[in-house]
């Protein structure tokens, strides 16, 4: 297999004193020269002082910062594994994905210090180190300034694993996807080129560094092609408004997820605002309504909707620029390097044109679950992944992604994709927010149910929702239940939890 090339010690020969990582929260900036020395240092730590070899997991629970992006880039260089937790899991949820990995080394945040002790008692993790994110005089800058820049340098290949990411779990247990070096180098070509990325990029990280959205898009591409990253601990809308509209931080490159953008579009510096001078803004990661891209396109910025996941590390299709204005809801052809079908419930071939579960195939995908093969067995036929994932292209290649295969509901026999009702209820000016979920009925076996969050200063009666729909929606798709809620659940990477939504909602029938 192909050898992996260090990218962040390439670009420390090149371009030495150019800024790779922007830690916003702590304000520390890092040049290729002092990262990879960095990231050095911390690979000797590792194979010294906690005796990482080849393979080992290095599992890091902290809020996002640029020490993150230095570990990752410290395990390329040992063959160690990244395995990047998310903070909001309970104890007893990381316990499980502890003790399924079986890190060697956990470095965490200050802040979860309790957690970790009570982790590392019930897990057996031989070795912790405690940071900040944030430099200052912890264990873990200690580690770096005592250790030597020289560690045993590892060969590595694309098939070796670089990160295990556990699936932010929607749905079920979570699973740890593993992403090998081959399928972050295939991400940065596939992703880098319909995004315009050149080592002049600059962009905003702000979802969480343990997904791949904030690992991948576009941390890990900027870091490929030579750009900077700036590292936000956690998405502030204002702040990133602030930072799109200031000429001199010069932010080329931006990615969210819907909520993201949807929560910067009601925001009241939006209006004034300067949005044309990003290259691209990147949206994914969730079903993108068609009246939060019309938003954005009335202020001049066409939002590039993309489609992927943990598994495909993670582009599989993505829009144009130039195309985002003329298929409103494509997430875009198919990326370079990346194959696809969509089938039906037996794995034959839809016709061209009719929705379908979407397989993908090609270098960017995983090889599999972490110890999980009968998930690898269920989920992937021939190397093509399921994706979980409705989706249709229409003749000329954009893909459609119609919604999660699973929130789909069927309604007195019609398939109904609750995405297609939340972009028209979206239009609704007394609309902050809004999820449809499928509901038990007597008649249809089930119907839909929205649940709506009602925008600051507005009244909302549900009689005026269902109205709304009249016109706009099949009627087998307008929803039979208005509930109202302050608030929607959402992961931490932004997406509607629908699987709490249905058992918060419950039966309406009694
Ligand atoms: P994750 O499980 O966190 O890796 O997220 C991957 C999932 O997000 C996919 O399986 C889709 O359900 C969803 N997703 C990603 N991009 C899109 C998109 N552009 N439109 C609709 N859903 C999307
Ligand atoms: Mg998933």
């Amino acid at each position: 297999s192909v050898t992996h090339y260090d990218w962040l010690a390439h670009h420390a020969e090149r371009i030495p004193d150019k800024d790779v990582w922007v830690d916003l929260h702590s304000n520390r900036h890092f040049t290729y020269r002092e990262a990879n020395d960095r990231a050095l240092r911390l690979a000797v730590h590792f194979q010294r002082n906690c005796g990482v070899e080849k393979g080992d997991r290095i599992g890091v629970l902290a809020m996002n910062s640029t020490d993150m992006l230095e570990i990752q880039a410290a395990c390329a260089k040992i063959g160690a594994i990244f395995l990047p937790l998310n903070w909001r899991l309970t104890v007893s949820e990381l316990d499980f994905i502890i003790r399924d990995a079986a890190p060697d080394v956990l470095i965490h945040d200050r802040q979860f210090a309790t957690e970790i002790k009570e982790l590392k008692e019930k897990t057996g993790v031989p070795y912790t180190l405690e940071t900040t994110g944030g430099g200052g005089n912890t264990p873990y800058e200690a580690a770096i300034a005592a250790a030597s820049p020289s560690p045993v340098l590892a060969t590595v290949t694309h098939d070796d694993v670089w990160t295990i990411m556990y699936t932010s779990g929607t749905t079920g247990l979570p699973k740890g996807a593993m992403n090998t070096y081959g399928m972050a180098f295939y991400n940065a070509v596939n992703l880098g080129v319909p995004t315009y990325f050149t080592p002049n990029a600059k962009t905003l990280t702000i979802l969480p560094l343990f997904h791949t959205g904030g690992l991948n898009c576009y941390s890990s591409v900027a870091l490929y092609f030579g750009g900077t990253t700036l590292v936000m601990r956690a998405f502030d809308p204002g702040e990133c408004l602030r930072l799109i509209n200031d000429p001199e931080v010069g932010l080329t490159h931006f990615f969210g997820v819907p909520a993201n953008y949807l929560f910067m579009s009601q925001h009241p510096d939006f209006k004034t605002t300067e949005l044309s001078r990003l290259v691209c803004a990147g949206v994914g990661g969730a079903p993108t309504p068609v009246p939060l891209l019309e938003i954005y396109k009335s202020r001049g910025l066409a939002l590039q909707q993309g489609y992927g996941m943990t598994e495909t590390s993670p582009t599989v299709t993505v829009q144009d620029a130039a195309m985002a204005f003329g298929k409103p809801g494509s997430a875009g052809k198919l990326a370079m390097n990346a194959e696809a079908r969509i089938v039906d419930e037996n794995g034959n071939d839809v016709p061209q044109g009719k929705t379908g579960e979407l397989w993908v195939k090609g270098p960017n995908i995983t090889p599999g679950y972490w110890n999980r093969p009968d998930a690898n067995a269920t989920t992937i036929t021939d190397g093509w992944l399921h994706t979980g994932d409705a989706c249709r292209v229409d003749e000329e290649g954009n893909y459609y992604v119609v919604d999660r295969w699973k929130d789909m509901y069927i309604s007195g026999g019609e398939n109904v994709y609750p995405a297609e009702i939340e972009s028209v209820l979206f239009k609704m000016p007394e609309i902050a927010d809004v999820a449809i979920i499928g509901v038990p009925d007597d008649r249809w076996d089930e119907v839909g149910c929205a649940v709506v969050v009602v925008a600051p200063d507005q009244t909302l009666a549900a009689d005026d929702v269902i109205l709304f729909c009249q016109d706009k929606l099949a009627r087998y798709k307008i929803p039979k239940h208005v509930v109202f809620k302050t608030e929607l659940p959402r992961n931490a990477t932004g997406k509607v939890l629908k699987r709490v939504l249905k058992e918060e909602i419950g039966d309406l029938r009694k």
